[in-house]
């Protein structure tokens, strides 16, 4: 059964990352048997500049129709000065929406070749392979009432609501547990519950998620403690699962740990397993069309859809292979941090990974 993959490239260096993904995916439809269609879309500030809309209903009904879709980055400072529904970021809230995706899983993996990347001490980070599993569609970001009013002083005031319901919580909670049972069984809830009535229900919720998966050793943490946790002693963590705000903080936090926002992926999920998959990094303008970004991210993102959407195991395990042959030949992209005159572009990188595969 031949699947579709809808790309959109979006901004920036999402073109450049994504034309690595895509001769990964030539290679593996050529030499073993990936049985996939791929169809273009334009999103973010580059559909924008067509359509005048960030989120055009081409690419949506396309990413609709889709098995999974592989996105670049969206944003510029080209279209920072537009209206915020037009602004290219509202397209991905949009595209999450609208595909339901409610389950956002990134790794945090510390690859050992590139233990020296890492702001931390390389015995801190050693073996460091962490999942974060944030819910996607909820919380501070979807919450109602939201705005901006003058309050009955005259002045200006901002709100947002934080908000989450006994079902979303109940659904978030059995991806992680799901996910930690195919790990090391130890998932840690992150919440406020000390302050929050929303991390309260949260906790209550989760744990009666987890009396039906007594094989998963189930914890809860503030997230102030977890903040301070993950550059305390990052490796005591296997799955976390957490809400929309606190989850968008803690997995950049512990992006950084693994020495590079170009190497980490990133796969939002709806029920059926239907995902969006996308490096974590934006399209960094400072960089793009220099042909020097680490396409790592995003082929690592093709190698979680591979795993997720298709459920092609061995694949997903050759592909995440091949990167590691790559980092272990010395091959190093500007980010990673090589030896002075000695990186290597993002088709060279993207090029290695062919090679190795
Ligand atoms: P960014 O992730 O784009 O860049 C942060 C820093 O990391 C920059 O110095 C950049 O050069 C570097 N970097 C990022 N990816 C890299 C890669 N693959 N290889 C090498 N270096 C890399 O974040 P930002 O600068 O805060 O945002 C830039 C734009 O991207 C904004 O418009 C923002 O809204 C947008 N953005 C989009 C997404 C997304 O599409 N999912 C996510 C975050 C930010």
């Amino acid at each position: 059964m031949t699947r579709k993959i809808a790309i959109l490239p979006g901004d920036g260096i999402g073109p450049e990352v994504v034309t690595e993904a895509v001769k990964v995916l030539k290679v593996l439809q050529e030499r073993y048997g990936l049985d996939v269609e791929l169809e273009y879309g334009l999103i973010g500030g580059a559909a924008y500049d067509v359509h005048g809309y960030p989120l055009p209903d081409t690419s949506l009904d396309l990413a609709k129709v889709a098995d999974a879709v592989l996105l670049g980055a969206v944003g510029g400072p080209k279209w920072e000065q537009l209206d915020r529904v037009l602004r290219p970021e509202k397209a991905l809230l949009g595209l999450r929406s609208e595909l339901k995706l409610f389950a956002n899983l990134r790794p945090a993996i510390l690859y050992p070749d590139l233990a020296d990347a890492s702001t931390l001490r390389a015995d801190v980070v050693s073996e460091l392979d962490i999942m974060i599993v944030r819910e996607l569609t909820g919380d501070l970001y979807f919450g109602e009432p939201r705005g901006i009013r003058q309050n009955s002083a005259g002045e200006r005031e901002a709100y947002n609501t934080m908000i989450y319901s006994e079902s979303e919580i109940e659904r978030i909670a059995r991806v992680a547990f799901e996910t930690a049972r195919k790990r090391k069984q130890r998932l840690c809830s992150v919440d406020k519950a000390n302050v929050l009535e929303v991390s309260q229900l949260w906790r209550e919720v989760v744990t009666r998620v987890g009396n039906e998966y007594p094989d998963v050793a189930l914890t809860h943490m503030y997230v102030d403690n977890a903040a301070m946790q993950l550059v305390r002693a990052p490796t005591q963590f296997d799955v976390i699962v957490t809400g929309n705000l606190f989850g968008d903080i803690l997995s950049d936090q512990a992006s950084m740990l693994t020495g590079s926002i170009g190497m980490l992926p990133s796969a939002s999920l709806d029920e059926d397993r239907k995902g969006l998959y996308e490096p974590i990094h934006g399209s960094a303008p400072d960089i793009a069309g220099q042909g020097i970004a680490n396409p790592l991210a995003t082929i690592l993102s093709v190698a979680m859809l591979l795993r997720y959407t298709f459920g092609a195991l061995e694949l997903a395990s050759r592909l995440e292979g091949a990167v590691a042959t790559v980092l272990g030949s010395g091959l190093r992209t500007l980010d990673l941090h090589p030896a002075p005159g000695r990186h290597v572009g993002t088709a060279d990188m993207g090029n290695a990974v062919v090679a190795a595969l």
